[in-house]
């Protein structure tokens, strides 16, 4: 049969690395508390690594350790040492973008996989062989790269394997190469974390004339000088896969299990249906990305240099066209009642969709909500309480409740 591409999914903490696995990812990667480019995210202690690793073993994946950041020489000794500890958990590679990072590494476990991270700007077929023979297994190829480009790459050094992202947030700059956060609010993107002032709203001041703003305005809405959509390459994937990409990665361990799963789930079952050579259709996959917080889609440097039709004029803030609810724990079996932990305020009457982590989602109206006691109640206030949802037929633990929603958050 023929092997198919990774699906590679983001875990920011256990929970978020669990649905990645159940809702359809073929390998996920996460970062410890030190090393990872992500600080807003909840990461991993060595202790959740290791259940997370396992849990990802035990399904059948692969996981993943970011150790992406731009070392300095101190944090060359520390990185040996949790290098050491984090191989312990059985991880099945480590993503790195420094040279000394990825040379320390070679030295103390030649034995673990090398992936050579996005934050490296690999953009040729040259610097793809320069890692490939130092040592490297796989490399992430920078985003600016177009279709065109990434085949030629894979036709020269078929050897290497190589992953490409194809969804979730993209930078301003190349990828790593940003000081603006630097700059702005002396948070270092580089270090993971990054406050993103390029999505903030800038006005022009002339230097005699302070707190006197003139509107740089692009149009009515204001001016986002800086504010890219989010890449989604899911239209392209029958292109993408033939053009013998290895890995395809989703953006975003900073966003909720809930964009995880969805997401996730909708790369899964379109990856599936490529290999599976029906009539290519992505229009219900697209809806169902579509239902997660973005800031409305551009397909990036895929077709070459991305124009006007790649920024958001209007507003930096998110599309949030669904709201997550609640997830399912489990299903009293004597009762007829769905198990919910709540994540969002809901009540009777209203019309929901259930997502299981597998096979289509399902519409219906809420009707009969219950306590911990067995008490009628009319709706579920509490963040995290448990409900009982009756009239329903049992779905699998971890489904997903979503409810739509008319909100943006920025
Ligand atoms: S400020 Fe924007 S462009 Fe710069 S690193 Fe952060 S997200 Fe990327």
């Amino acid at each position: 049969m023929e092997k198919k591409v990774e699906l590679l999914a983001p875990a920011g903490d256990l929970e978020k690395l669990k649905m990645a696995v159940l809702y359809g990812a073929d390998a996920v990667y996460l970062a410890g508390k030190q090393f990872g480019l992500r600080t807003a995210s909840g990461n991993f202690c060595i202790e959740d690594m290791k259940k997370g690793v396992s849990y990802a073993h035990e399904h059948g994946k692969r996981a993943y350790l970011a150790m992406n950041i731009i070392a300095h020489n101190d944090s060359i000794g520390q990185a040996a040492s949790f290098l050491e500890e984090a191989v312990e958990t059985g991880i099945d590679g480590v993503i790195v973008s420094d040279p000394g990072i990825f040379q320390t590494i070679r030295e103390i476990r030649p034995d673990i996989p090398i992936h050579i991270s996005t934050q490296a700007s690999t953009a040729n077929y040259r610097t793809v062989e320069f890692w490939h023979r130092l040592g490297a297994k796989r490399i992430i190829m920078a985003r600016e790269l177009s279709l065109e480009e990434i085949r030629e790459i894979r036709k020269k050094v078929p050897g290497a394997e190589l992953e490409i992202f194809v969804h979730g947030a993209m930078c301003i700059s190349y990828s790593g190469r940003c000081l603006l956060s630097n700059y702005m609010a002396g948070r270092d993107a580089n270090q993971g974390d990054c406050a993103h002032p390029c999505r903030w709203r800038y006005y022009l001041m002339e230097e005699k004339r302070p707190g006197q703003y003139y509107p740089i305005e692009e149009d009515a809405s204001g001016t986002f000088v800086f504010n890219s959509k989010d890449l989604c390459l899911l239209p392209h994937l029958p292109e993408l896969i033939q053009s013998g990409v290895n890995s395809l990665k989703i953006e975003g361990r900073v966003k909720s299990s809930y964009y995880v799963a969805t997401v996730v789930k909708a790369y899964r079952e379109a990856i599936d249906a490529c290999y599976e050579g029906h009539k290519w259709d992505a229009g219900p996959w697209m809806e169902e990305v579509g239902k997660v917080s973005n800031r409305d889609f551009t397909t990036g440097f895929l077709f070459g240099k991305p124009g006007p039709g790649s920024h958001n004029y209007e507003t930096s803030s998110y599309i949030r066209r669904y709201d997550f609810i609640g997830l399912v724990t489990g299903y009293d079996e004597t009762r007829r009642r769905l198990i919910i932990e709540q994540r969002n305020h809901f009540k009777a009457g209203e019309t929901v969709e259930i997502l299981p982590p597998k096979g289509p989602f399902r519409e219906l109206t809420l009707q009969e909500l219950y306590d911990e006691e067995g008490n009628r109640i009319e709706s579920a206030p509490h963040p995290q309480m448990k409900v009982f949802l009756g009239g329903i037929l049992p779905f699998p633990v971890n489904s997903i409740l979503r409810r739509r929603s008319a909100k943006t958050d920025g």
